[in-house]
């Protein structure tokens, strides 16, 4: 029997490890799907360093939507009302240069955009980033990791000076506080709050905070649920800093020797006594004593975040809330420490060192900076000004260019708007318009298939080789083994292709993914997320690395300091404190683990200093009214997975959530008079939808949650997204698909 073969989930950016086996290598009968194909085993890898061979339902049954529906051929139509055609790839590839070729004759480059995703691999990520921004000179290129953590990149960035978490799942186990703010993780993260929850359990001293308006799964299994009114995370973080800072609980030594403004943040966070702010959250004024507490309590404070903090119009501002509470009490680069967005998407965070977002290049480097540019561009070899000193559209703005006309040609890949955007009236519309939409996917039929001129089939999990990094910057080689279906190639190859023909034969010249990634790490060397030390043979043969991972292995710490991933070196006054002795250990001549960043106390800002920034929460982009009296929120489910293209497909998964629903208290409930399963429309000022209702005191009151995934393929009136608004955070441009104002209507019992 062969060795199994090592691979990555492809659902959640916890990145679990899983092994996978072909159906007669299990000994047993061979075990089929659904529709009676073989079906690989697939089980957990005990050596990932981040999963130790656990999975959630979905990573286990992953095997059984690899067969469904797959796209297998290049598929096109003249219009929208016609029915789709075979062609051939060359016909499909032509036709793709043509209307690039056209475009830019008739409105320029800036009239092509792609629309990514964080399922894409690295090399995925890293060639289109190449065929826009470096040759065609556009930076039209967005994922919709726009809509996940955007909010999360710009808070790392302005408070830190560069991108990437600072810390790792390993703190999960050696936190004294976990404090879990907008992030239902035991659904949506499961394995990493299986781990946290375990500890939790074992150490009664531990402590767990959850901040959520719903009483998630995960809240249950809180010491504190602070339920608080939606939007109000800035003031309930800003009370909680004013309470620290009354009670002298603060790190003076941290503050002075690593950051910068704290006079400013301090001046403004005596205007939250904690009376008002309790009153604003609407929560117990006992409560956020006692998370004040916790925080001031614990040696180690370890905050995580994901879609509740960054879906809002105040997400960098609520992000960099977070974070100030770190900076004040020294949480930071210390084991069981630190501020920790968890990534949604399996490969969110390659796309970020790929450059995948419409403002940023490879290697934490940003559009904006005339040195980043020239350093892509020199290893590029493409000629200096080649790239666009101008942020590319953001996956909204995609969609209003279409509404003007001045996006001529939209190339979708991996992701399914036409479910996950918001406003999905104004979005549909805005696809009719589009003049060629190409869609590269691995399913057909996909609600957003609907709006595509071109349809590309693409491989997908198991069917190409590639790198995925996850959450804690653990980064697996995810190895194929099975051929794709039919026609269907590797995105990377698709784009690199399409290069070729535009005439980049030697910018797209790659034998292999391999090849691809050689080069993405290049453009990662010396910068903060190094992993010029990784091959895809060295990730073969010793399994998952965390970056940062160097070329050259730092042998002591004064080496360290010259090469430090943060950028910096230690200063000197630093190292004789004596404030890191503790965080490096004894031994001097050992470097600090590349597991946690920041650990000298040296950021990627030009001082080397984090920055503290204060801010007045604005609240809710579309309060509630007369005529809107309910917020609306909207989040996921354990067992689905985004637009449900692959959960959806698997009947054990169908078995148990069939259908969306609307979760309303029974206060709520009582006085609108509505039963348990009632069909209730909801209006936004946008559109409806309709759903039964769950009466459960789970929900605050004046709040309703519906979940995200189902869409337009699944009936009438089931989208979540109809109903929210695109209002998004000046700075990430991140929508707040988290909440709007709506009405109920109950409908006839049915
Ligand atoms: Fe996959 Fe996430 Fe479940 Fe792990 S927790 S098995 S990565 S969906």
């Amino acid at each position: 029997m062969s060795e199994p073969i090592k691979t990555l989930c492809p659902y959640c950016g916890v990145g679990c490890g899983l092994e996978v086996m072909p159906p007669a290598q299990t000994g047993k009968a061979t075990s089929r799907d659904s529709e009676g194909n073989p079906m690989w085993q697939v089980r957990g890898d005990r050596d990932h360093p981040s999963s130790k061979g656990k999975v959630c339902i979905k990573g286990g049954t992953v095997a059984e939507s690899l067969n469904k529906d797959r796209l297998k051929y290049p598929m096109m139509r003249d219009s929208l009302n016609q029915e789709f055609r075979r062609v051939s790839w060359d016909e499909a590839l032509e036709t793709i240069v043509h209307r690039i070729e056209e475009v830019k004759a008739t409105q320029g480059v800036d009239g092509i955009c792609m629309y990514g995703s964080g399922q894409f691999q690295t090399e995925d990520y890293y060639i289109a980033q190449k065929l826009l921004k470096g040759c065609l000179g556009t930076n039209n290129f967005d994922a919709n990791s726009r809509l996940c953590m955007s909010s999360a990149v710009a808070g790392y960035i302005q408070s830190f000076g560069s991108d990437g978490p600072p810390a790792c799942y390993d703190d999960l186990e050696e936190t004294d506080c976990a404090f879990l703010i907008g992030t239902n993780t035991a659904e949506c993260h499961p394995i990493v709050f299986n781990r946290l929850r375990m500890h939790h359990k074992k150490n009664r001293s531990v402590k767990m905070i959850v901040v959520d308006p719903r009483k998630t799964q995960t809240a249950e299994a809180a010491d504190l649920h602070l339920a608080i009114k939606p939007g109000t995370d800035i003031d309930l973080l800003n009370g909680i800093a004013h309470l620290l800072m009354k009670w002298g609980e603060l790190d003076p030594l941290y503050i002075d020797e690593c950051t910068a403004d704290f006079t400013k943040y301090a001046e403004i966070i005596q205007h939250y006594p904690p009376e008002i702010v309790a009153g604003r959250c609407g929560i117990d004024l006992n409560h956020l004593e006692q998370a004040a507490r916790y925080w001031a309590e614990s040696e180690n404070v370890l905050s995580m975040w994901s879609m509740g903090v960054n879906q809002s119009s105040e997400g960098t501002a609520k992000v960099r809330t977070i974070i100030n509470l770190h900076l004040m009490t020294g949480n930071i680069g210390k084991p069981g420490a630190g501020p920790f967005s968890l990534t949604g998407q399996p490969n969110a965070m390659g796309g970020r060192e790929a450059g995948g977002l419409a403002h940023i290049l490879p290697g934490y480097r940003v559009v904006k900076n005339p040195s980043h540019r020239a350093e892509v561009e020199q290893l590029w070899k493409l000629p200096s000004d080649s790239i666009s000193p101008i942020p590319g559209r953001d996956a909204w703005s995609m969609i209003t260019g279409l509404e003007t006309g001045d996006v001529g040609l939209l190339w979708i890949a991996a992701t399914n708007p036409a479910v996950s955007m918001p406003d999905l009236v104004r979005t549909k519309k805005a696809l009719l318009k589009s003049p060629f939409t190409i869609y590269q996917d691995a399913y057909y039929p996909t609600e957003t298939a609907a709006y595509a001129h071109l349809l590309l089939p693409a491989a997908q999990w198991g069917e190409k080789t590639g790198i995925m990094t996850n959450s804690e910057r653990v980064v697996t080689l995810c190895s194929q083994f099975r051929q794709p279906p039919g026609q269907a190639k590797p995105d990377w190859e698709i784009f690199a292709e399409v290069g070729r023909r535009l005439g980049f034969t030697k910018e797209f010249a790659f034998a292999s993914s391999a090849a691809v990634y050689q080069e993405f790490v290049q453009l990662t060397k010396s910068r903060p997320c190094d992993m010029s030390g990784l091959t895809h043979g060295r990730l073969r043969q010793q399994g998952a690395i965390q970056w940062p991972c160097p070329l050259e292995e730092v042998t002591d710490i004064n080496s360290f300091a010259l090469q430090c991933p943060t950028g910096g070196n230690i200063s000197q006054n630093k190292k004789e404190s004596g404030l890191f002795s503790s965080l490096l250990g004894n031994n001097k001549t050992e470097p600090p683990k590349a597991k946690r960043l920041y650990t000298n106390g040296t950021f990627n800002t030009a001082d080397g200093r984090a920055k503290f920034a204060a801010f007045h929460s604005k609240g809710l982009a579309e309060p509630i009214d007369n005529e809107y009296p309910f917020v609306l929120t909207i989040g996921r489910l354990y067992e689905h997975w985004h637009t449900m293209t692959r959960t959806g497909r698997i009947p054990k998964i169908m078995k148990r959530q069939p259908k969306p629903f609307m979760e309303i208290h029974p206060k709520d409930a009582q006085r609108l008079g509505i039963e348990e399963e009632q069909m209730i429309e909801i209006q936004s000022r946008r559109g409806l939808g309709r759903f039964p209702a769950k009466i459960t005191k789970a929900i605050a009151t004046g709040t309703v949650f519906i979940p995200m995934h189902w869409g337009a393929l699944w009936g009438e009136n089931t989208e979540a997204n109809v109903l929210t608004h695109p209002e998004a955070c000046p700075i990430s441009l991140e929508p707040e698909l988290k909440a709007c104002a709506v009405k109920l209507i109950p409908m006839g019992l049915e």
